[in-house]
């Protein structure tokens, strides 16, 4: 696409390089894990890898949706792997992992979505890193049994995260298959069955939504109890994928992370190379300690 606004200073994306950074990539490559940091072309890849902050994609790496803006390939997934959890929490004992991010592609061929896949996933760490806060990062089990929700949140992630992507507006061009009421009562369904559980969700911008948009879907999340924030430049993974607005300015950004202090957020983070999972342990300690 030829129409593509040209990228700004502020985008700047540092090579994967050092130690821990190959150290990271081994372990993952050692237990058949699949990262986002790589899949999704993440720009922070070389920060976080190299500071052992990775996040890992359960249940395979081919989705049953295609969303515009992501990089995972859409298809029939493979059958679920039962020793995936133990893996899983293998890699975060041996990366020594204070915090870990789990998040899965979309499972619509599963009844469950997949809940029970991420609460064995959550049992697993539990037992092998009982030290590490846990994360996650989960579809919308839109064509699931209302009760699947209940499977996941009994296992009791320290941060349950849901993100609404986008404005509502953009949802057919942006998040087809996806509805955006459904996510926001998903996130507030979380806060009434286990209020000790924190709540997150974050949205893309650049995509071509305004600022009063985004300032309703603070609202709309505040009023489904949400407790963190992210909020991150889009950024087009292939032309082939929903194109680029426009680069929203680091001062916008800043603005908009004020107006959501201001609207009653516990954490927000609003910067261009913003990601859901950016950081995220650091805040996490942040909070917890203050
Ligand atoms: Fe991985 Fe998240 Fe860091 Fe990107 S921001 S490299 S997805 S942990
Ligand atoms: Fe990507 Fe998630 Fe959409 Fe699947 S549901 S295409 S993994 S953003």
């Amino acid at each position: 696409d030829n129409a593509q606004p040209k990228k700004p200073s502020w985008i700047r994306v540092k090579a994967p390089v050092g130690k821990g950074y190959q150290d990271t990539a081994r372990i993952m490559r050692d237990n058949k894990l699949v990262t986002v940091c790589e899949e999704a072309g993440c720009p922070n890849v070389g920060e976080c890898w190299s500071q052992g902050h990775a996040t890992m994609m359960i249940m395979g790496d081919i989705c049953t949706r295609g969303c515009s803006f992501c990089n995972i390939a859409t298809g029939k997934p493979q059958a679920l792997d039962l020793f995936e959890p133990g893996r899983v929490a293998d890699a975060v004992a041996k990366l020594g992992l204070n915090h870990v991010v789990i998040t899965s592609v979309d499972r619509d061929d599963l009844e469950d979505g997949g809940a029970e896949h991420f609460a064995m996933t959550i049992r697993a760490i539990r037992k092998r890193a009982p030290g590490t806060t846990i994360e996650i990062l989960t579809p919308d089990f839109l064509k699931c049994a209302a009760s699947v929700l209940e499977t996941v949140v009994a296992a009791k992630p320290d941060v349950f995260n849901h993100n609404l992507e986008t404005v509502p507006g953009l949802y057919p061009s942006v998040r087809p298959g996806a509805r955006y009421f459904h996510s926001l009562r998903l996130l507030q369904r979380i806060k009434e069955l286990d209020p000790t559980i924190f709540t997150k969700s974050g949205i893309m911008v650049g995509l071509g939504e305004d600022r009063q948009g985004v300032l309703q879907v603070m609202d709309d999340m505040r009023a489904a109890d949400v407790d963190f924030l992210t909020i991150g430049q889009y950024l087009q993974p292939t032309p082939k994928h929903h194109a680029v607005d426009r680069f929203v300015h680091p001062d916008e950004f800043a603005a908009y992370e004020k107006a959501a202090y201001g609207k009653g957020f516990l954490m927000v983070s609003a910067t261009p190379l913003t990601r859901s999972s950016y950081h995220a342990g650091d805040d996490f300690a942040r909070l917890r300690d203050a």
